[in-house]
């Protein structure tokens, strides 16, 4: 029979509802039909196919253009307790055949594999479905990629076209985070997708908020910004390879823990440093653009650009991998007219005026979100064609809206110098002219204009800041020329000759939010919060897989608010799924324990809205020392399972209450374990480490439990 989508979120991946058409996804593809998905980054796409992998009989295949990603996917699942694997390059024959013979069993629930792999030299695996495997559904990761029109068009995609005309009856669900109207076509028709709905979700990514900073005193402000998110992972892009190093180094040398990473590096430091920042060892990724793809680290709390980013797509792109778990994240971007004039530079091509002209219209509209006015989001999202209100309240100006003032003097200064010289130079010269700079730059005979440096009292940002201000308003405006100039308007006529007055908004002075972000409508415990990260970090480190895939932030944070005692509490915190309820409920239940003890405070389990309807239970007994309470029905005579249905406890809590008596010599093993499964277990206790009771238990004979194995393991730590 098969489980229901609804099911398998909850006792796999432990979660409580579907996100946004997470649902009707599945649902379309459990009917056998294709799907085109458009979701943002962090959105949830990876569930509508994991989902109904697990629901479907067989083996659902994911085509990945990024090794490193499908790493960190299938080590996610196998987390989990779900059956995965991927192909790639790097693999030995052994592990490879290993693999072919466990979808010949039809072992795997997923497997991973590169576009190249499917037709490749070793073996055809596609041929090697149909005649020998069970295949469910296809999912084809990053589709932009199969088209010319996407920005990442990879031409061994093509080879999914096949997958239709081979497997004309398996549903193919298509996914990526950007795709305009020309890309989505390609993609249908590529894949020659046939029954097919397309589902789209808004890109807006509402946990992140968007600051825009002047690029001024921007390493103070960047120390200061670190300074208050010291316990956070983030990235910090900047243009170049070099301004990455020097800035790793700086930041170094003033006691962050920062590494640099580019395209420039050896392959082996890039993939160590990106490891590490995996699993949180380094806190700061200080990067050029080549950091990020493929990462899919879900607790990145800020992305930091140093520089300006080239266009618009780039900067969500980059921005949008912050906040992947959905927790509250920022964007700060540091904005400076020297990158624009750099950035200006770069896009000149050589004998390439189209494509020159394409590069700086995209900067333009970089530029021009820097300096708008309205809310940025709404910026954003009507860059992709998206319609967004005017306020969001999350972003740099929804949160500052400066009040207009009287600017009239201001703009009286800035209109007339545009008029002394004849309207012919652009913004960058009028705030010099202004403020009287030295500079060879300005004409001689402009340094004796009466407007030549009566603009001493405000720094050139600022003239910059209001020259644009009377742009934007209609006081000046820019010629079409090649080099754009400034030019008189008949509004300015008005101020200049008919004593008009001039109203406009300040330069914002930004502070980013310095108190602790408010995660969700109920307080959490803060310092049992960081608690519980280092629990994570520890088995994240035993384990050597990234932290964030042992479980969220969110998770944890969940946690911290709801203070679960027991095993069923804590199947109702966001990301416990059976498994992981199995392999790390216990040591995450003492630390919220241990600290609800000593602070004296009890479960608030109760506040938790109910995932499904709640079977009606008898009352259960306040316990704040669970084990005690075990261990004295125990010694009363019961038996491991009645204790746990006494208590509406699962067995394994029971068993790992009672195996703290072993260990601590209060139990006998021999009481619980035969002689010769104890001898068994601790051969393989020797060979396989007890980080892993999974590890040990698949290596085991199968009468042999996970009680038996937890048993002897707090045995042998009487001794120890
Ligand atoms: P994408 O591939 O679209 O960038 P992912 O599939 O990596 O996004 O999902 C982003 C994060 O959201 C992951 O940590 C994932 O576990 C989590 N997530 C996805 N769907 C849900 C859901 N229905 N409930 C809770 N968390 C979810
Ligand atoms: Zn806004």
């Amino acid at each position: 029979m098969m489980a229901s989508p609804a099911t398998i979120l909850q006792s796999v991946f432990g979660y409580t509802s579907f996100r946004h058409n997470q649902e009707a996804i599945i649902d379309h593809l459990l009917g056998g039909k294709d799907a085109l998905v458009l979701m943002p980054t962090g959105g949830g796409k990876s569930l509508c196919y994991q989902v109904p992998a697990l629901c479907l009989d067989g083996v659902t295949i994911v085509v990945s253009p990024l090794i490193a990603l499908m790493k960190d996917q299938v080590d996610a699942l196998l987390l989990s307790g779900v059956k995965a694997a991927f192909l790639n390059s790097t693999q030995h024959p052994s592990e490879r055949e290993a693999i072919l013979q466990q979808l010949r069993k039809n072992e795997l629930k997923l497997l991973y594999v590169a576009p190249e792999r499917l037709v490749g030299a070793e073996i055809n695996l596609l041929q090697f479905l149909k005649e020998q495997a069970t295949p469910a559904l296809f999912a084809i990761d990053e589709a932009h990629c199969i088209s010319q029109w996407g920005h990442d068009f990879r031409p061994e995609y093509r080879i999914l076209h096949e997958l239709k005309i081979q497997f004309p009856n398996i549903p193919v669900i298509a996914l990526t985070a950007t795709a305009d109207g020309l890309t989505k076509k390609d993609i249908v028709d590529q894949l020659q997708l046939k029954d097919y709905r397309v589902f789209e979700n808004s890109f807006n990514r509402p946990n992140i908020t968007y600051y825009v900073k002047p690029k001024r005193n921007y390493y103070d402000e960047l120390l200061d910004y670190l300074e208050t998110h010291k316990d956070d992972s983030g990235i910090v892009y900047c243009l170049s390879r070099n301004a990455t190093e020097k800035l790793a180094e700086d930041l170094k040398a003033d006691g962050f823990n920062a590494e640099a990473y580019h395209a420039g590096l050896d392959k082996s430091t890039r993939d160590q440093r990106q490891d590490l920042f995996l699993k949180d060892d380094i806190k700061i990724m200080v990067a050029t653009i080549a950091f990020g793809m493929g990462i899919n680290k879900s607790n990145v709390r800020y992305v930091i650009h140093a520089d300006l980013p080239k266009n618009i797509e780039g900067y969500y792109q980059e921005t949008g991998r912050a906040g992947r778990d959905g927790l509250p994240s920022e964007a700060v971007l540091f904005y400076g007219a020297g990158d624009v004039m750099k950035l200006k530079n770069f896009a000149q091509i050589d004998n390439n005026p189209e494509q020159t002209k394409i590069l700086l219209d995209k900067l333009d509209k970089m530029v021009a979100f820097c300096e708008t006015r309205q809310c940025r989001r709404k910026y954003l999202l009507n860059y992709f064609g998206e319609q967004a209100p005017e306020y969001c309240g999350t972003c740099d100006t929804c949160i500052h809206k400066p009040e207009l003032s009287d600017q009239t003097i201001v703009a009286q200064k800035i209109m007339s110098a545009v008029a002394r010289v004849n309207e012919k130079f652009g913004l960058g010269y009028i705030a010099d002219l202004l403020r009287g700079s030295n500079s060879e730059k300005i004409r001689p005979e402009h340094k004796e204009l009466k407007v030549y440096g009566i603009g001493k009292d405000k720094p050139r940002d600022e003239w910059m800041h209001y020259t644009r201000e009377l742009l934007s308003s209609g006081y000046l405006q820019m010629s079409d020329s090649q080099y754009p100039v400034l030019q008189l308007t008949e509004k300015s006529k008005g101020v200049l000759f008919r004593g008009e007055k001039v109203f406009l908004h300040a330069p914002i002075q930004i502070t980013t939010v310095k108190e602790p972000v408010i995660y969700q409508q109920l307080p959490y415990e803060n310092d049992l919060f960081e608690n519980l990260k280092k629990l994570r970090n520890k088995i994240a480190h035993e384990e050597n897989v990234p932290a964030y895939l042992i479980f969220s932030d969110s998770s944890l944070i969940d946690l911290a608010t709801y203070l679960p005692f027991t095993t069923d509490d804590l199947s109702k915190i966001s990301g416990f799924g059976v498994y992981k309820i199995e392999k790390y409920g216990e040591a995450f239940l003492e630390h919220v324990q241990d600290y609800c003890n000593e602070q004296g405070l009890d479960t608030r389990i109760e506040l938790k809205q109910p995932k499904r309807e709640r079977k009606t239970k008898q009352p259960r007994e306040r316990d704040t020392d669970t084990k005690k309470v075990s261990l004295e029905f125990y010694q009363s005579g019961m038996s491991i399972t009645d204790i746990a249905e006494k208590r509406l406890l699962s067995v394994n809590t029971i068993e790992t209450h009672l195996a703290f008596y072993i260990s601590s010599g209060k139990l006998d093993i021999n009481n619980f374990v035969p002689p010769d499964k104890q001898e068994l277990i601790r051969t393989a206790l020797t060979k396989y480490g007890k980080s892993s009771l999974r590890l040990l238990k698949e290596n085991l004979p199968e009468e042999i439990g996970y009680g038996d194995i937890k048993f002897t393991i707090a045995a042998t730590e009487i001794n120890s």
